[in-house]
């Protein structure tokens, strides 16, 4: 019975399945039935636990992916499934006529939103946001995405006559190893975790030919270039370099093997992203020489060996700090692979300058030994965001296209997701407050538009409460007073503030809203907020002082003298810059903080995906530790909380599937008026002035098409037009 409801044989199907084992049909029982369903809207009732069983049953048969109205539900399979990403299945859908009668599958998205942008007479811009937690699969799904884009969307002709060697889609699909490279590490989550936002624009022409595409990249994690918490890791890359560089390379970047990095924990840790062939290849393929390629793992082998610098206090206040004798080979090693004169690195590590008096006089006044160590952080974390930026801007010059020769695009955002550490700092604050922003974004643009357009519509329904988090949008960033606003403001009066002070303020100020959690049982200073997906502490020690991230202009005049080509690229001469001294005795308040400039980004990126029409992927993870054919009901049901599954499939369950304007029902089917007669049950079309003013005008030898399409859609049409309710084939399951 389950290998009929299947369709199995014994071999696996298209999407890799295999049919059901006996164990696994002994293990289902009851809810074996629940495998047929393949959107969330059909299980009945809609409940959370039923959603759980149905997800459970069918991850449990290898079935990845269930629809859930109008959002793609995709499970983790934590295990290779080559069969379901193969060009040949990629191009089934492609062809087929009606891919949503396909099995649920992100091809099956893709394929709509390449469909939507060519079929529509005034072609709109679509996008495809993927969300979810971090190590729930969105990179991967992005990436199966822009793989199926590069071959449905391929522009066969175009490059190839220019005689360039690389085509287009290619060399989008390898920016993916170069981003992630330099721009993901291994967390306690995801061992390919992304520590950066990145919204990629796939652009097309007139004949949806991809001719190019634009990266936008947000928030780089830079601190984790100097700083990873227990258990993680720095940035791929560095492990790439240290693992395969050949002898000569070794040699020239001062990397012997075995050798011990303080900014590279957990070496022995070996991940399949650890190849740095891939990375050299892609970056190649991208148009970076090979000797600028050397040069770019010369300056991160430098940043290596400066994180190996230890300075050793005077004792003396008066006395800048010493390098202790065991990080003199370090201290050197680095100057001389970032071309930097070794005096005067030394001295902008040791000694601050600032202006002071009437007279703006300068002082040199030696730092304390954390104060040292923070520049040398500083200095690792400024060339490498410079330097991931610098690659970005690269990668969008290799990839991008002529603005005249597109006219629309997909877009596909992959943003890191939620994140709960038990340590939360300003990083999570930001990658927490643009996921509400994303949470917002789709229940403005589904559920909220659908519910109100059924008001004006004047249709009855009854309205679902769904989760709205502007509350708690308003805590983060809302005005007078937020936690933003607080923050920023504690930057700009750029006063000595201790985290418990702000704790107090933040604590005070908006004590009346239901997102500040209740702070009872830390002991470090902190705050706590109830996100949509959860409540979050966050700790305010060094919130104040991330967000001003301030950047010592010494530190960026040093690096100008660099004599290292790339270096000079990444820090050109900038007069106003030299002239530029710290103030009197404190840091300099920058004019844009850290979260100022994201959430000028964040509004940026939503004003794009408010001017396309999105389409959603929800990402979630069977289990924390990635163990494939593991389904832990617990963390699959906190995730389908906080994402408000539920409330979405009551809203596209409940709501009218075929939406037609009046007009364009009128004109398809006015046909029907005539056949009334020879058809029964006779569709019912709503009486309206626009529809008695119809008139037949179809000759003879043009009906015969016209009529098959009509029988062809009427069962459909006659449920959508006389009831609200799920397509004609959509047999409830109870469970
Ligand atoms: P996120 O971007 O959401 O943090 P990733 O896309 O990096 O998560 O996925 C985490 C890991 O899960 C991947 O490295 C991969 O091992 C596995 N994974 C995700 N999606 C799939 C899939 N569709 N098939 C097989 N493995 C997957
Ligand atoms: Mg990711």
């Amino acid at each position: 019975m389950l290998q009929q409801v299947n369709g199995h044989s014994s071999n696996p199907d298209a999407h890799g399945r295999k049919p059901l084992r006996e164990d696994l049909q002994e293990f289902l029982g009851q809810d074996a039935p629940l495998l047929l369903l393949d959107d969330l809207t059909k299980v009945n009732p809609v409940t959370l636990e039923t959603v759980l069983r149905c997800l459970q049953a069918r991850y449990m048969a290898d079935t990845f992916y269930t629809n859930a109205g109008c959002t793609l539900v995709a499970l983790n399979p934590f295990k290779p499934v080559p069969q379901l990403y193969s060009p040949e299945l990629m191009r089934q859908y492609h062809a087929a006529p009606q891919p949503q009668k396909l099995k649920p599958h992100i091809f099956g998205v893709g394929e709509q939103t390449y469909r939507n942008v060519k079929s529509l007479i005034e072609p709109v811009n679509q996008s495809i946001v993927v969300s979810g937690e971090s190590g729930a699969g969105k990179t991967w799904t992005s990436r199966c995405l822009m793989k199926f884009y590069a071959v449905v969307a391929a522009s066969p002709t175009s490059w190839e006559s220019h005689r360039i060697a690389e085509r287009i889609e290619q060399r989008i699909l390898n920016s993916n190893p170069v981003m992630e490279a330099f721009g993901n590490a291994c967390t306690l989550r995801n061992n390919n975790s992304s520590r950066f936002g990145k919204f990629i624009q796939l652009q097309l022409n007139r004949t949806q030919q991809m001719t190019g595409a634009a990266v936008q990249t947000y928030l780089l994690e830079k601190t984790r270039v100097a700083y990873q918490a227990s258990s993680e890791r720095n940035f791929h890359i560095f492990y790439q370099i240290c693992k395969g560089a050949n002898a000569d390379e070794r040699l020239q970047w001062h990397l012997p093997e075995g050798a011990a990095f303080s900014w590279l924990p957990n070496p022995e840790r070996t991940l399949e992203e650890d190849c740095f062939e891939v990375t050299r290849e892609a970056m190649l393929h991208l148009g970076i020489s090979a000797p600028t390629q050397n040069n770019i793992f010369k300056v991160l082998a430098g940043l290596l060996h400066l994180g190996n610098i230890r300075f050793a206090d005077s004792g003396d206040e008066a006395q800048p700090c010493q390098l202790m004798d065991d990080a003199k080979c370090s201290f050197r090693t680095s100057a001389s692979l970032l071309w930097l004169p070794e005096d005067p690195l030394l001295e902008t590590l040791q000694i601050r300058t600032i202006r002071a008096g009437r007279q703006q006089q300068v002082f040199r006044k030696p730092c304390s030994q954390a104060e040292c160590d923070t520049r040398r952080d500083c200095l690792a974390k400024l060339v490498y965001a410079r330097l991931f930026d610098w690659l970005v801007s690269v990668i969008n010059s290799s990839i991008c296209a002529d603005p005249n020769s597109w006219t629309t695009f997909i877009g596909l955002l992959d943003v890191y997701g939620f994140e709960s550490f038990p340590d939360n700092s300003l990083e999570q604050l930001c990658i927490n407050y643009a996921n509400e922003k994303l949470q917002q974004h789709f229940v403005a643009h589904y559920l909220r538009a659908q519910q109100e357009e059924y008001a004006v519509e004047g249709l009855e329904w009854s309205f679902v409460n769904y989760q709205d988090n502007q509350t708690c949008l308003d805590l983060i960033e809302g005005s007078p007073v937020s936690i933003c606003s607080l923050i920023n403001e504690e930057c700009r009066l750029n006063r000595p503030s201790s985290a418990a002070q702000l704790q107090t303020r933040i604590e005070s100020a908006l004590a009346g809203s239901p997102c500040l959690g209740h702070n009872k049982l830390s002991r470090e200073p902190s705050f706590i907020v109830v996100h949509y997906a959860g409540p979050v502490r966050y700790h305010t020690a060094g919130l104040v002082e991330k967000n001003k991230d301030p950047v010592p202009p010494e530190l960026t005049r040093l690096l100008q003298q660099s004599q290292d080509p790339l270096l000079k690229v990444l820090f050109p001469a900038d007069p106003e810059e030299t002239s530029q001294e710290e103030p009197s005795g404190q840091s300099r308040v920058p004019v844009l903080t850290v979260v100022s400039k994201f959430k000028a980004s964040l509004e940026q990126l939503l004003q794009v995906l408010h001017g396309t029409t999105p389409h959603y992927i929800r990402c979630i993870k069977p289990n924390g530790q990635g163990r494939a054919q593991t389904f832990l009901r617990e963390e699959v049901l906190s995730q389908l909380e906080a994402c408000g599954l539920v409330e979405t499939i009551h809203i596209s369950a409940a709501g009218f599937p075929i939406r037609v304007s009046h007009q364009n029902f009128v004109e398809r089917y006015e046909l029907l008026r005539r056949l009334r007669p020879r058809i029964s049950p006779a569709p019912h079309i709503p009486s309206d002035k626009g529809c008695s003013e119809w008139s037949p005008r179809a000759e003879a030898p043009t009906l015969q098409p016209l009529l098959q399409d009509i029988f062809h859609s009427l069962p459909a049409l006659t449920r959508a037009a006389a009831t609200p309710g799920g397509p004609a084939e959509a047999t409830p399951a109870s469970v």
